[in-house]
């Protein structure tokens, strides 16, 4: 055993010191660990655990961060690094780096140490470490590399002409003693690497959708542990992906290029220190081999007789193999992926196999996903086993595929004839519950099947379940939803021939999404393709990245102001502020000139309106001055977090006039209707601040008509949806939010569940009993924007909610309402879990607390005395609980697990 490996073990230390506290989750560039990192000050972050867990009150008072080339000096408390000293700060979130500069294809290694509020120090953390990838352009040696392909569309077989996934080797040899071997991989198109002949890493669809022309992202493998003395080999399969398969609609295809090119490296670090790069370039070898063909929408076709035994493994024979090509380098940036790649999340087995006709059976997995189907089988040589995808069944049982549009969804997979052979694809995903599989010689079993769930790997950081079963299933609808169509970007929705990156449903839907899984990187990195795709003239695309220009318009173009905010308020994530910030200018800019003096719409432009709405057309200059006014005041919020004091000014001004504008133009001086008179022009006005006194008054007055109108129903569309619960929530008529929530006729979020629907649908008549499925042209069973409606759920029934960014202060305040009486939830902040669980009983109301260290929350209490309200069986202070303007009781509390009674 080594030095190193020795030290490596340990320093784990448990915690010893009583009641101070210490690190934990320690994160670089909110990734644990990261193998490829490629920014120069990367931001450093922790989470402060209490070393006495039942303490309370706790805090960070300093902390001092080491950064060391190795884990021998970082042992020593050394750091040749970086060493902060000692920080006065109660900071722990995105610490800039500012140590020595970084060197390209380097592991550091690094630890932390706190002093709580007693200036008490703690025990040093674990130790972490981050790796860098090319930190400089020249230091990658790559070359992209590709094969011809000319592959025809074919009509009349439907399917896609779309290229074979190829597979790339190159052998090498090595004599000494290697410390570190990382295989670093980049392609225009989706790749899964080998080393030695196993399949490394556990991501799908790796490098991510980008736009090609402009950058690719590439990611790193650690393969020290397969790397041996000898001979060893690189192996890698490339596909078409988004690069040159078919998405978007109307059988388009190849949006960036016809052939997909690979480019990769290894990085051989020794035990003497010095470095070896295996790079690509023509000693590689490429060939074809079981893969008929792999899209996106089409699906894959894999002939297993034509597999390659050991094609990546070091022994192999590749003489007879071709070289591939390296004309047309595409001088484009190869950049570290900074997000997560997308994994398997979880696997389906079958809760029903019927044989639907002779031969052909229909297989529910019991849950709508985005991924793809693994199979064991045992048949003869050469059988061509068909397996078709679908998210609802036919009311004969047979699977309806109308709504794919032009997704085919098919996989084909021809047999080898082996005992035990099982089949998944790699480089396609269908969105779907139902599964058709023909072609068997006999009825499949359960345990031959599994519906393998894909999804970006952002961690869950939302839990909430209470006394309805209904809005559980909601919740678990909304989660499912969510996770199927955030597929390396957020996308619409995962089975028909789209898949974009739509804009507004991103914006309506991202802050619930941060409540759920932890999307900071993920949405940081499409704001990238959001940045790249704006318009010369400032104007925000429909879709990112943007491989078409369907036109954008109010509610959808303003995503590139309103996601940046929405990752500051959840993460306090200033940077993506910073560095979004001249793409925002330029689009309130664009907003103001086309505006012109009066502030309003011009006489033409693209509007998708509140899309999908229910009977209500709300005109669509409400939906583009309220936008524009909502899109100014939060220009005045982020310029002066970015201390720009004379633009917040600025911004603040431009709001009140676009307001002033809103009034004049829009509202009855009478009766203060607003034009259109729908649900959703009363919902923008009262959230978006447009109206004062009065008209505000009345809007509340009218909102409620308007509901009542539909006897309690909504009718919003994706706009509306959004907001209306928000919205009668800040009248003060959460009953009828209540209302909302737990309908289930038409139309309504139960609707669909009582229909039994596993995620969120895209229109609320998406199956309706009278009409059957609607309009095929436009009806996904996956689409997040109704699934807004969480961030209520986990703000009033959760009672968790941020009162400063990044819920550095907490209020917790449970609104009982409905017929729900208990409820639990969890969010976990970048400081820590924040969890709730009430329960509301005849002349009891019970409610467990749990703030983290580092933060401070207001708990609010439903309640008429404050006498008897205990903490753990003991009277609170009278002098520490105040009364607030809306009659709850308030108590201020730090860190710590609490059991209130009331
Ligand atoms: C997408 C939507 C998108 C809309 C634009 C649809 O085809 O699926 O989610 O926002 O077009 O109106």
């Amino acid at each position: 055993m080594s030095i190193m490996s020795i030290l490596s073990i340990n320093h784990s230390k448990k915690p010893t010191m009583k009641n101070s506290i210490y690190p934990t989750e320690l994160k670089c560039e909110h990734l644990t660990s990261p193998l490829a990192i490629d920014v120069k000050k990367p931001r450093i972050s922790w989470l402060c655990a209490p070393e006495n867990p039942n303490a309370k009150n706790k805090k960070q008072s300093a902390y001092r961060i080491l950064v060391a080339s190795s884990e021998e000096i970082l042992s020593k408390n050394k750091a040749d690094i970086w060493d902060t000293k000692k920080v006065i700060s109660d900071k722990s979130n995105d610490i800039i780096f500012s140590g020595k500069s970084l060197r390209s294809f380097t592991k550091y290694f690094w630890k932390v140490v706190l002093w709580d509020e007693k200036n008490k120090q703690g025990n040093w953390s674990e130790f972490s470490s981050f790796s860098t990838g090319a930190m400089k352009k020249s230091d990658w040696k790559g070359e992209w590399l590709w094969m011809a392909h000319n592959r025809a569309i074919d009509k009349k077989q439907k399917r896609c002409g779309g290229n074979p996934p190829v597979l790339y080797r190159k052998s090498f040899s090595i004599k000494k003693h290697v410390k570190r071997a990382v295989l670093y991989v980049s392609a225009l198109g989706i790749y899964e690497p080998y080393f030695n002949g196993k399949r490394i890493g556990n991501d799908f669809l790796s490098p991510g959708w980008t736009d090609y022309k402009k950058h690719v992202y590439y990611y790193g493998y650690d393969v020290t542990s397969l790397i041996k003395n000898g001979k060893n080999a690189i192996g890698c399969i490339l596909a078409d992906g988004w690069f040159a398969g078919f998405y978007g609609w109307n059988d388009q295809k190849a949006h960036y290029g016809n052939n997909p090119m690979l480019n990769a490296q290894l990085v051989i670090e020794f035990s003497d220190g010095k470095k070896q790069i295996v790079a690509t370039d023509r000693t590689w070898k490429v060939n074809v081999g079981p893969f008929i063909e792999a899209d996106f929408l089409y699906g894959e076709i894999y002939d297993a007789r034509k597999e390659i035994p050991d094609w990546s493994n070091a022994n192999f024979d590749d003489s007879n193999w071709p070289i591939p090509w390296r004309t047309q380098q595409p001088g484009i940036k190869l950049e570290a992926n900074p997000a997560p790649p997308v994994k398997i999340i979880h696997k389906y087995k079958p809760v029903k196999i019927t044989e639907q006709k002779k031969g052909v059976y229909v297989v529910d997995f019991g849950q709508n996903i985005s991924g793809f189907v693994s199979i064991s089988l045992k048949e003869k040589t050469g059988k061509k086993i068909t397996l078709k995808h679908a998210e609802m069944l036919n009311p004969d049982g047979s699977i309806y595929r109308k709504n794919l549009r032009g997704d085919y969804a098919v996989d084909i997979y021809y047999c080898k004839g082996e005992k035990n052979e099982t089949y998944q694809p790699s480089f396609t995903f269908h969105g779907f519950q139902f599964l058709e599989i023909t072609g068997l010689s006999k009825k499949p079993q359960a345990k031959d099947l599994a519906a393998c769930f894909i999804s970006s790997d952002t961690p869950v950081v939302g839990k909430f379940s209470c006394s309805n079963k209904m809005i559980n299933k909601l919740f678990s609808n909304i989660y499912h939803t969510q996770r199927m169509n955030f597929v390396d970007v957020p996308t619409d929705c995962p089975q028909r021939d789209e898949r974009l990156g739509w804009t507004g449903d991103a914006q309506v839907y991202i802050k619930t999404a941060a409540m759920i899984t932890d999307v900071e990187k993920f949405f940081e990195r499409w704001l990238v393709e959001l940045k790249i795709a704006q318009h010369t003239d400032g104007d925000f695309p429909a879709v990112a990245p943007a491989i078409l220009d369907p036109g954008s318009g109010p509610a959808w173009a303003e995503a590139g102001i309103i996601c940046p905010w929405v990752l500051y308020e959840m993460y306090e994530d200033k940077k993506v502020l910073e560095v979004q910030y001249d793409s925002m200018t330029k689009f309130i800019n664009f907003m103001i000139k086309q505006s012109g003096k009066k502030l309003l719409p011009p006489k033409k432009y693209h509007c998708y309106g509140d899309w999908l709405s229910h009977n209500a057309e709300t005109p669509h200059d409400i939906i583009y001055t309220a936008y524009f006014a909502y899109s100014a005041d939060l220009m005045s919020r982020i310029a002066s977090i970015l201390g720009k004091k004379s633009d917040a000014k600025k911004y603040a001004a431009l709001f009140e006039n676009i307001k002033t504008a809103f009034n004049k133009a829009y509202l009855n001086k009478k009766t203060f209707r607003i034009k259109g008179d729908t649900q959703t022009c009363y919902i923008l006005a009262i959230v978006y601040n447009l109206v004062d006194g009065q008209a505000r008054e009345k809007a509340a007055e009218y909102l409620i008509e308007k509901i009542a109108e539909r006897n309690y129903h909504l009718s919003t569309g994706f706009v509306g949806t959004k907001d209306i619960v928000t919205a009668l929530e800040k009248i003060g008529r959460n009953d009828i939010a209540f209302k909302l929530l737990l309908n289930d006729s038409y139309p309504s979020w139960g609707f669909s569940i009582k229909h039994g629907a596993t995620t969120i649908w895209e229109r609320w008549n998406g199956w309706t009993p009278d009409e059957g499925f609607g309009d095929a042209r436009m009806n996904s069973f996956a689409h997040y924007a109704y699934g807004a409606v969480y961030l209520w759920i986990a703000e009033n029934i959760g009672g968790i909610r941020a009162a400063a960014p990044a819920f550095k202060k907490i209020i917790i305040k449970p609104v009982p309402g409905g017929n729900i009486n208990s409820a639990k939830c969890e969010y976990k902040s970048v400081h820590g879990k924040i969890s709730t669980n009430w329960k509301k009983s005849k002349n009891k109301f019970a409610l467990e607390v749990e703030i983290p260290v580092n933060t401070t929350a207001e708990i609010h209490f439903p309640a008429s005395s404050k006498k008897r309200l205990t903490e753990n069986g003991k009277s609170i202070p009278k002098n520490m609980v105040q009364k607030n303007k809306n009659g709850y009781w308030v108590i201020e509390v730090g860190s710590g697990k609490y059991k209130f009674e009331l």
